[in-house]
């Protein structure tokens, strides 16, 4: 950890400089919108952010680290990216992403039919949770939607270096062979109403659209990340996977295996608009395999670029652990 921090202590005066309570809404060029490019280097960046009252406060910066994940951005339940046709109506039973299951939203789930949408990592989570649930609340059933014939973006003990990720999948599909959770595979969400006291999901399957009856689901069908705040920065994003475009050929899960991404660092980072760097989760735009240790890594590099210590910057050593979490077809993730 000591490497990853070391760099922070070249930055001047940053402790004094941090906002607590404080969310980023805008970035911009003091003096400058998108279109002006005269001088627009040597412009400081401003970033305005709101507190909890409604204070809006603009400071400027010589650099801009986005690290603010994609957590807050979920995709969308339809398969067409777009809002599900139907979801502001049955918007009360529809969950975010990881519910706590088995503690502060117990009773959301016990008792009830729960259908988790979504095909990787997040979505296993709950599944098992809900099946753990099942054995102790009568009447709880879950059903797994996914849009692929099978979940085979969670991963398991043969082909993930990560142990206790491979031990997600491995109880996820023990808890689908037990017949604890019902998998709906190839089902494309477009649309819900409401069916009685219950939520009706229209599905493409197959050649036709079938209904599916639940009482509650969960909307775990991963990230994407929120650019709205870089309206005027000039911004080089991969079209696909809507990260940085020199990153993106070596994590779009079209093309990788995603334990496959090579070193990088603010180089791959960088943008038009300079001293701007997506790091982080962020960084990895929709694709949905970022982990931490190569977040640390990008960190290390920008901080030390923005310090001024180029030869620390470009000397990126990153290794990651195989995983098998991809398979090519750019579908479902998280
Ligand atoms: C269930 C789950 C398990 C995971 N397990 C692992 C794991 O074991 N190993 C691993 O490597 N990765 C794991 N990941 C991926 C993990 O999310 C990322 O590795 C990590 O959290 C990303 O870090 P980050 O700093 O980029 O973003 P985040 O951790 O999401 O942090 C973003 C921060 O920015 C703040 N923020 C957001 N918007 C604003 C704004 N506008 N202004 C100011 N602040 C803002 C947020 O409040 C948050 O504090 C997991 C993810 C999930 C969902």
């Amino acid at each position: 950890m000591a490497r990853y921090l070391e760099p922070l202590a070249a930055l001047d005066g940053i402790a004094s400089r941090i906002r607590l309570g404080m969310a980023v809404t805008d970035v911009s060029r003091e003096g400058m919108d998108r279109t002006r490019t005269a001088g627009r280097d040597a412009a400081p960046l401003v970033v305005r952010s709101r507190g909890a009252a409604g204070t809006v406060e603009d400071r400027t910066f010589r650099a801009v680290i986005d690290a603010s994940g994609t957590f807050r951005s979920a995709n969308s339940l339809a398969s067409n990216g777009l809002t599900l046709p139907g979801l502001a109506e049955v918007a009360d039973r529809v969950m975010p992403a990881l519910p706590d299951v088995l503690g502060r939203d117990r009773a959301v789930f016990a008792g009830r039919h729960t259908t988790v949408v979504g095909a990787g990592h997040s979505a296993a989570n709950t599944v098992i949770a809900l099946a753990s649930l099942a054995r102790d609340e009568p009447g709880t059933r879950v059903t797994w939607a996914i849009r692929t014939a099978s979940p085979d973006r969670v991963t398991d003990a043969e082909t993930d270096g990560l142990p206790g990720r491979a031990s997600l999948g491995v109880r996820a599909r023990r808890a689908v062979a037990d017949g604890r959770v019902t998998l709906l595979d190839g089902f494309e969400t477009v649309g819900a109403r409401w069916d009685g006291d219950a939520v009706a999901l229209a599905g493409r399957r197959g050649t036709g659209v079938t209904t599916h009856r639940t009482d509650v689901l969960v909307n775990a069908t991963g990230f994407r990340p929120d650019l709205s705040m870089y309206r005027e920065i000039r911004l080089d994003l991969d079209d696909v996977v809507e990260a940085p475009r020199r990153l993106a050929p070596l994590i779009d899960p079209n093309v990788h295996s995603c334990g496959t991404v090579e070193p990088h660092g603010y180089r791959e980072l960088a943008h038009p608009d300079q001293g701007v760097f997506l790091v982080g989760m962020k960084s990895y735009g929709r694709a949905p395999t970022f982990l931490l240790t190569t977040g640390y890594e990008q960190v290390r590099s920008v901080v030390a670029w923005i310090a001024g210590d180029v030869a620390s910057a470009r000397a990126i050593e990153l290794v990651l652990p195989a995983t098998g979490v991809c398979s090519t077809d750019g579908g479902e993730c998280c």
